[in-house]
């Protein structure tokens, strides 16, 4: 309710702040639509949220020509937005090709469009006879243009080569600077120290000009100025904005995230390290001739550490985490799933510096190449990511994780795709000890120094990370229900002897990782 009410009350009286840069941003938008159209595209398909601020670009940039509209309520005044009938988007289709006069100097914007796009043959196909009638110059239609406006992208493969796709860009860090500085002008508020503006500007990308000056608007509403207190609001506001966009979710900071608190998998705590200095030093480095790093892809057994893993590096480096579903990715309608990977990469490198973690890999890529039968969308969408990961130069560092990777397609096992891959195993002795360590420590420090650890490590041989802290939480579940003070080594001995392990469980298929990644060779995320 807050939020509405800011919204209706910034925008009412400081509607004169909308800032240059991001004007700028919006003229570039227009002169392309102006230009796309000036040149005949004949369907010209505008990927975005925001149907009203469209509207308004479409407006200016027609001219005098005419706007028929369509929507799933029928057919309506563009400007007034009221409806003169209730055909079909067939029926609309239908008379438009009869009555070529009605296109003449016009333009068609169709909203809602998405399901006929993807399901409806006839509406396809009728929107290809005016696509053809567009560029084969047809009298009447050397002034009509289509304008699809959706925040999925569907491309029916007949339509491809007819399309055009047009997105708003995102602001750079300088630009967000602009648009905070014209907030406080026009608010007359003090102007802000530099370094402050730096980490606010920082924290805003991957959001829109109205998106910003609306979080300003609430932190002044609320406080009365700006301060440093504002970057939680910008981060609690920003991870909605992303929640809303479907594709990707920003991961809150939790301080169990430290890089200290996985046991174990020293080779890849070292290697994270060594490039977190890369990372923050990047200017240096590259100066000095190294690599911007590209990502690192973390496979092997479940529960034990990987998601930890992703989420450290961004608490190493610094800097947001970005966690990419996979399996929300997967669109239903032709084309959706990889517009859907084309957006979540630009909001991430929009967002970057950032940590890109893309969970569960191989959920949306084993089977490719091989005799899988991966359908044409997986092996389109692999593509895109493939293509992206390669030729990446932004500062969105990759993590994926993945448990069995024996069926994602070689190519992306290729050097140069992530800067390295490593495998993590079944925790040795060693390793156990450090992850019986932190959990007891974590939860009963008082207690640590009474427990025989070296006992608890000899009983869980091919036990995960995971089962270790099931066990530890457990055991100090049971003393707290029996009234008892302390935790002790019988206690976690006996959760241990009511737990089945992870190697017990799923036996065969660890065999049959472990098999793979010894074959492989990969780089051991533990010290060997
Ligand atoms: P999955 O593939 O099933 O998602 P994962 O390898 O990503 O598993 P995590 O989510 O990182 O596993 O681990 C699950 C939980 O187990 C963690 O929250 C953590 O508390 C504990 N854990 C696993 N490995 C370790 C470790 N090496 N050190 C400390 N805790 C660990």
């Amino acid at each position: 309710m807050t939020d509405f009410v800011i919204v209706i009350w910034y925008n009412k009286k400081w509607k004169n702040a909308l800032l240059t840069k991001g004007e700028k941003i919006m003229a570039n938008f227009k002169e392309n639509l102006g230009r796309y159209m000036d040149a005949g595209f004949p369907i010209i398909y505008i990927d975005t949220f925001e149907e009203e601020k469209v509207d308004g670009i479409i407006r200016d940039v027609v001219g005098g020509r005419g706007i028929i509209e369509w929507t799933t309520i029928g057919f309506r005044d563009f400007k007034s937005k009221i409806i003169e009938s209730d055909w079909s988007l067939l029926d609309t289709l239908k008379y438009l090709i009869q009555d070529p006069k009605s296109c003449s100097r016009r333009v068609l914007v169709l909203k809602d469009a998405v399901k006929a796009l993807s399901e409806d043959s006839e509406v396809i196909s009728l929107i290809k006879r005016l696509a053809i009638n567009i560029t084969s110059g047809v009298e009447d239609f050397e002034d009509f243009n289509i304008i699809i406006v959706s925040n999925v992208v569907v491309i029916p493969e007949e339509l491809e080569k007819y399309m055009t796709i047009l997105s708003m860009d995102y602001l750079t860090q300088d630009e967000i600077k602009d648009v905070v500085n014209s907030f406080c002008d026009e608010m007359e508020l003090e102007s802000l120290r530099p370094q402050f503006l730096d980490e606010l500007s920082l924290a805003f990308k991957g959001l829109s000009e109205l998106e910003i000056n609306n979080i300003l608007a609430l932190a002044v509403f609320e406080g009365g100025n700006i301060n440093a207190g504002d970057l939680r609001l910008i981060t609690e506001q920003k991870k909605q904005v992303i929640r809303k966009s479907g594709i990707l979710e920003m991961i809150s900071d939790n301080v169990r995230d430290n890089i200290k608190n996985i046991g174990g998998l020293e080779s890849l705590k070292k290697w994270l390290e060594r490039k977190s200095k890369v990372y923050k030093n990047i200017n240096e480095a590259e100066k000095f001739g190294v690599d911007m790093p590209k990502g690192v892809l973390i496979a092997g057994m479940p529960g034990c550490g990987k998601s930890l893993s992703a989420k450290a590096t961004a608490m190493l480096f610094g800097v947001p985490l970005l966690r990419m579903d996979m399996g929300r990715l997967m669109g239903k309608y032709v084309g959706e799933s990889e517009a859907n990977m084309r957006k979540a990469i630009k909001l991430a490198e929009a967002i970057s510096p950032c940590v890109l973690w893309i969970d569960e890999m191989e959920k949306a890529f084993a089977g490719i190449g091989g005799n899988g039968g991966a359908s044409d969308v997986t092996t389109r969408l692999f593509g895109t990511f493939l293509t992206w990961l390669q030729e990446k130069e932004s500062m969105a560092f990759v993590v994926a994780t993945a448990n069995d990777i024996s069926n994602l397609p070689p190519e992306l096992m290729r050097k140069g795709r992530f800067d390295e891959i490593f495998f993590v195993n079944l925790p040795n002795d060693k390793e156990r000890k450090n992850i019986f360590e932190i959990h007891v420590k974590r939860r009963r420090e008082q207690d640590l120094k009474n427990i025989d650890i070296t006992q608890l490590v000899n009983k869980t041989t091919g036990y995960s990370g995971a089962d270790i802290e099931g066990v530890v939480k457990t055991a100090i579940e049971e003393v707290f229900s029996d009234g008892r003070k302390s935790l002790s080594t019988n206690d976690i001995l006996k959760a241990i002897r009511e737990t089945h392990s992870l190697s017990e469980i799923m036996k065969d298929s660890i065999d049959k990782i472990n098999k793979f990644y010894k074959q492989y060779k990969f780089k051991n995320a533990s010290e060997e």
